[in-house]
């Protein structure tokens, strides 16, 4: 395959190098940061009181965690490093465990960030060429502006057609021979679904490839939605709190997300101990940005849970690969004492042909004990009014998980299109055990 780098010095910086870049560039941080009232005390608080302090790489272990409490204590300017005159864009998380952070950016970090974004685009194949639909929310929601800044960066032309309005997305990709989109992975199965329902044929649209993230998602779907709409998916990962997607992507080798680390410094810990855990072995990933000067976050805790792949990328670049990110910390459900993740459960039901593209999840008290039900949507060649196949599909999805969760589900099968689908990133689970108590 024929590779290509968007900056391929960057891309392919020898390690010695890229951790000089890192060195330099993490005192840089330091120095903005402490002049935010946040870092200014808790950096001084374990001695950092200037970049000299910091001396090498290792010396990030000194600095404390930064959590999404501290974000959220420091509101609105806590975290805030440049005079506010300097500051040209702010952005918000989308809140998905609480009341939103906010994130600030000078005219530089704009520039920097766009420009990580075009390198992951480019990376996948995507050249000026091309027309890309940006499906997803524009507003404080990273992944509208910063993908749009990546796609023009580029030259590529951009169609800032924002989430939701399935109809109007497949008007758009007709009119305008869309060939690449970006969306969260559960939009791109509802729009399939959507196409099929309406009659609109695969040959009728020029797509080619999509970036899907925002969102866990499994290999199995990533696989289904390539099959159904005969493209190529790269999974796409980013959080606000380090300005969102341009954070790690995959490449056209398509196995593992490459991290860029000459803007961030990622570190795999322990969530318990918070120590590192051994090499290409799983945790939390922790974050350090050192491309934004406006906000500089330092070890933040992402709850994401990943590790690294130990063997170099076949594309040539030097920055490490992340694997699939398969859950957060603070997503794992615990039914009747069992620890179970999202992810095992849509890894099972996306791995079966006739379930269709929408699903959720429902935990309940049964008296004193937790019932989980699954609720999928079947495909479009099983028939509701058909009993026989309707049981034979549910005890099939009811054995194959029970088999790898050990808890028994029970398992209700809904018409295509009849379980709810939400605009931005999806609501898999529904909780209801505290309201039944
Ligand atoms: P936000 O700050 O609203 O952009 O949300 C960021 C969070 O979305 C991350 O911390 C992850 O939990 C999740 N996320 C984003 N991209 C991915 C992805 N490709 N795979 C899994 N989770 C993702
Ligand atoms: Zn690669």
């Amino acid at each position: 395959m024929n590779y290509q780098y968007w900056h391929p010095k960057m891309e392919t910086l020898p390690r010695p190098e890229l951790e000089a870049w890192q060195l330099a560039r993490l005192k840089d941080m330091i120095t903005y940061a402490l002049r935010t009232p946040f870092y200014k005390e808790r950096l001084t608080r374990v001695g950092i009181r200037g970049a000299e302090d910091i001396k090498s790489l290792d010396d990030i272990k000194r600095i404390p965690f930064t959590t999404k409490h501290d974000l959220r204590e420091a509101f609105p300017y806590g975290m805030l490093s440049v005079p506010l005159e300097d500051v040209i864009r702010l952005h918000a998380s989308s809140g998905t465990t609480g009341t939103p952070t906010t994130i600030y950016f000078n005219r530089q970090d704009i520039g920097r960030w766009s420009g990580f974004v075009a390198r992951c685009i480019y990376g996948t194949g995507c050249n000026r060429t091309d027309v890309f639909q940006n499906m997803i929310s524009y507003g404080l929601f990273t992944g509208g502006l910063g993908f749009h800044a990546g796609g023009e960066e580029i030259g590529m032309l951009v169609i800032p057609s924002g989430s939701g309005n399935t109809t109007r997305q497949f008007k758009l990709m007709q009119d305008f021979g869309t060939t690449v989109v970006h969306a969260t992975p559960s939009f791109l199965l509802h729009v399939e679904s959507r196409m099929k329902e309406e009659g609109v044929s695969r040959d009728s649209i020029s797509l080619k490839r999509a970036f899907a993230g925002a969102e866990p998602y499994s290999e199995d779907t990533r696989r289904r939605i390539e099959e159904l709409l005969h493209i190529d998916v790269y999974n796409s990962y980013g959080l606000s709190e380090m300005s969102g997607p341009g954070v790690a992507f995959e490449c056209q080798a398509k196995n593992g997300l490459h991290l860029w680390e000459d803007g961030y410094i990622a570190e795999i810990v322990d969530p318990e101990t918070l120590e590192p855990v051994p090499e290409g072995e799983i945790g939390e990933l922790v974050l350090t940005i050192l491309c934004r000067e406006a906000t500089p976050i330092l070890r933040y805790r992402t709850r994401d849970l990943s590790g690294f792949y130990p063997d170099p990328c076949p594309c040539g670049r030097t920055h490490r690969r992340l694997r699939r990110i398969t859950g957060r910390t603070d997503d794992m459900l615990i039914i009747n004492g069992v620890n179970l993740f999202p992810s095992q459960i849509e890894e099972v039901i996306m791995g079966i042909r006739e379930v269709g593209n929408n699903y959720l999840i429902v935990v309940e008290k049964d008296g004193s004990l937790d019932r989980l039900t699954v609720k999928t949507e079947v495909g479009p060649d099983i028939f509701m009014d058909d009993a026989r196949p309707l049981n034979a599909l549910r005890e099939k999805i009811r054995k194959t998980l029970q088999a790898l969760i050990t808890i028994n589900p029970r398992v209700e099968l809904h018409e295509s299109g009849s379980l709810p689908v939400s605009e931005g990133k999806a609501k898999r689970v529904q909780d209801n055990r505290s309201k039944d108590v």
